[in-house]
């Protein structure tokens, strides 16, 4: 093909169903809209409409009760155009491949914006974790590992944790592959890793401070500070809490938070360490002292300077963008807000701060810890926060200068960044000769 080629848009009579998920739609969307905007030559994109390669495997567990469940897992590898395949791997009961190639191909542009060496990949299991012992969510992850560890490895795919895994399900996947290595241990195979087996220091809160340092540069273009300003988060895990924490120590005024149960508001302020050590020992934001209950819908259109969802994709859509009152989004989960809603958001005048920049600092830091486990030397947690820092916020305002230069929203500029990376890259290695 030349690069005069059109668009093709042929792959959607060929593309298999699975990909009509809502998330890959979507992500897919925010692809051809950026490659306009960027003109990026249509080889390259075609090329990124697809993921590389769908991996599914059935993964069979023993469980407590002796009988064996076999459950479906999944990884994608979306693009290795950069680096090796670098993303998390889910655990819930929606997980499916569809699901896993859209947030696969999130990876992909999340790891080119922000400069890392990295491509995009992304794995899960249906599974419902909650309802899994610790012996049989062990035996799962071994089982999942074991059938995937042909495709994975130090530089060839890094897995880390993501929604309904931690630090202790990559310890489990870690020691799996390096029994499958004849047992020499390899660190460099998983990040989000416990910090005795080659895990980092700042991992655990590293999205939330990502989120906190991306708020505070969105002020910063609108003339403003985050100290004092008003926030709501969606979403009390280990994202919005460690994000909540984090506004709070700049004195920010967290006026409400929520999780799956819903949400609790205090107009003055909540003081989040009281709230964390609360939920520690309550297992629920209910029941705090000097907060009224709301519901999940209340929080997202409440009148705050800024709004951080940080549970769900797809909470804000274009039916309910003309709800939000807040003037900063900054986007704690994946995809919490639609391209569509974006654009609506956009013409009322609400700065969106995208995912793919804004909840980077996990990726980051996991990129921090693959080269520290390959150098077999540790830095310290300042040092990190540091590094991390001043990688999402280049990240930040190269986008923001092409936001401005393109005159467009943030999410379009993030996504043209991202791939015009991509397209030299494709371009030098000689994928694409003209
Ligand atoms: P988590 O499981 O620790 O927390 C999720 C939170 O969302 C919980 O408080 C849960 O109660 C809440 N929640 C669930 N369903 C809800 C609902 N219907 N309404 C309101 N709240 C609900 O997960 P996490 O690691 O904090 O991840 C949250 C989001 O951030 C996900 O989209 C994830 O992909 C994304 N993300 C996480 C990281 C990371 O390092 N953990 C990095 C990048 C992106």
């Amino acid at each position: 093909m030349n690069p005069t080629t059109a668009y093709d848009n042929s792959y959607k009579q060929s593309h298999p169903d699975f990909l009509n998920h809502p998330l890959f739609l979507n992500a897919s969307q925010g692809l051809d809209e950026a490659a306009q905007l960027m003109k990026i030559d249509p080889n390259i994109i075609n090329r990124l409409k697809l993921p590389r390669k769908c991996i599914s495997v059935a993964v069979p567990v023993r469980m407590d009760d002796h009988t064996v469940k076999v459950y479906m897992g999944y990884r994608v590898q979306y693009n290795a155009t950069l680096g090796p395949y670098k993303g998390g791997v889910r655990y819930h009961q929606n997980v499916d491949l569809g699901e896993v190639a859209g947030l696969a191909a999130l990876m992909t542009f999340k790891n080119s914006v922000l400069g890392l060496p990295y491509g995009g990949a992304k794995g899960g299991v249906t599974v419902d974790p909650r309802k899994l012992s610790r012996t049989e969510k062990q035996n799962l992850t071994r089982r999942y590992t074991s059938e995937i560890a042909s495709f994975i490895g130090p530089s060839k795919d890094i897995p880390a944790p993501d929604v309904g895994t931690d630090a202790q399900t990559m310890a489990w996947m870690m020691d799996t592959y390096s029994q499958e290595q004849g047992g020499f241990t390899q660190p460099g195979v998983v990040t989000g890793k416990p910090i005795e087996i080659g895990g980092t220091l700042g991992r655990v809160g590293a999205t939330g401070l990502g989120v906190i340092y991306i708020t505070e540069r969105a002020f910063e273009t609108q003339g403003r500070h985050l100290k004092g300003a008003s926030i709501a988060i969606q979403g009390f895990g280990n994202v919005g809490s460690h994000a909540a924490l984090f506004a709070f120590e700049r004195g920010a005024k967290v006026v409400a938070v929520s999780d799956v149960d819903g949400g609790i508001f205090n107009g003055d302020g909540l003081n989040i360490p009281q709230l964390r050590a609360h939920f520690e020992s309550q297992k629920t934001l209910r029941g705090f002292p000097h907060a009224k209950e709301i519901t999940n819908t209340e929080l997202l259109f409440l009148p705050v300077d800024a709004l951080l969802p940080c549970a769900l994709e797809g909470v804000i859509d274009e039916k309910n963008a003309k709800n939000v009152k807040a003037k900063i989004i900054v986007e704690g989960a994946n995809g919490p807000v639609t391209v569509n809603a974006t654009k609506v958001l956009h013409q009322m005048g609400v700065f969106i701060a995208p995912d793919i920049i804004a909840n980077g600092g996990g990726v980051i830091v996991s990129y921090f810890e693959w080269v520290q486990d390959i150098m077999s030397f540790f830095w310290e947690e300042d040092d990190i926060n540091g590094k991390l820092k001043s990688i999402i916020t280049k990240a930040f305002d190269s986008t923001y200068k092409t936001a401005q230069d393109k005159k467009v929203d943030m999410r379009s500029a993030a996504m043209g960044v991202a791939i015009k990376r991509l397209e030299k890259a494709m371009l030098l290695r000689g994928l694409y000769p003209r």
